[in-house]
């Protein structure tokens, strides 16, 4: 039994709660999910830049983000379909640290060399009362975490592959990203079977990440294949990779 580390109050650290072969049987779980809804790059609402971070979704909503901006969508923004269920492992996961009703949405970002993910608070949920949980699998990640405020003060925690993170209660709102990742720090990669369907890096850290209960009006609109070009050629380069 793995013991958590309160980092801040509400702010919980489970250091390699999954075990190396639990980290392999997981990453490639979620690599072969990946084959039916493909990482591709979101855009930030108003500049429409790319997200440095490639994304995916699992579960039966999906976030999302694009020139119009942020939103949450059962369907894959570039390919139309739904997305795939939670893998179980982070379902089980879930039952067992964040004792709420199931997660219903699985967020999967992919950190490939020098890709970040800026301070945010993540407030698009209907409703607050359930945490966040996160898995980090690969690389070492530079996180961070504060408070409610963007310039308040922030405290920084390497993950390694297997480390959960949960953010709830009084840190549900707080404001987080990552760093930076430390390319190849970790050999989870190198050795999955699966990598050759990614494209033979191992520089990659992956953040999966549930999301509560969500107001139907949160699904604002969906999307279908096509429908913006830079995505598809997004797509088209990842599958060529
Ligand atoms: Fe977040």
């Amino acid at each position: 039994m793995v013991k958590a580390i309160a980092l801040l109050p509400g702010v919980m650290l489970w250091r390699e709660k999954f075990p190396r072969p639990e980290q392999q049987a997981l990453l490639n779980d979620v690599l072969a999910r990946l084959e039916t809804a493909p990482l591709y790059r979101p855009r930030m609402p108003g500049s429409d830049k790319e997200f440095s971070v490639e994304e995916s979704n699992f579960g039966p909503l999906g976030w999302v983000s694009d020139k119009s901006g942020y939103r949450y969508q059962p369907n894959h923004p570039v390919t139309g379909t739904p997305w795939p269920e939670i893998p179980p492992m982070l379902m089980g996961l879930w039952r067992e640290i964040a004792a709420t009703a199931d997660a219903e949405c699985c967020l999967v970002n992919l950190y490939r060399d020098s890709a970040r993910m800026g301070l945010h608070q993540d407030k698009d949920e209907g409703d607050f009362s359930a945490p966040v949980v996160s898995v980090s699998l690969g690389d070492e990640a530079l996180f961070r975490i504060g408070g409610e405020t963007r310039r308040g003060p922030t405290q920084s925690v390497n993950l390694s592959s297997g480390d959960v993170v949960m953010f709830g209660g009084p840190a549900r709102l707080a404001y987080h990203g990552i760093d930076r990742i430390r390319t190849g720090s970790s050999c989870l990669w190198k050795n999955s079977r699966r990598l050759s369907t990614m494209n033979g890096q191992s520089s990659i850290a992956v953040s999966t990440t549930y999301r509560p209960s969500l107001s139907a009006a949160k699904i604002r609109s969906l999307s279908g294949l096509g429908r913006d070009s830079k995505n598809s050629n997004a797509l088209a380069a990842i599958a060529r990779r």
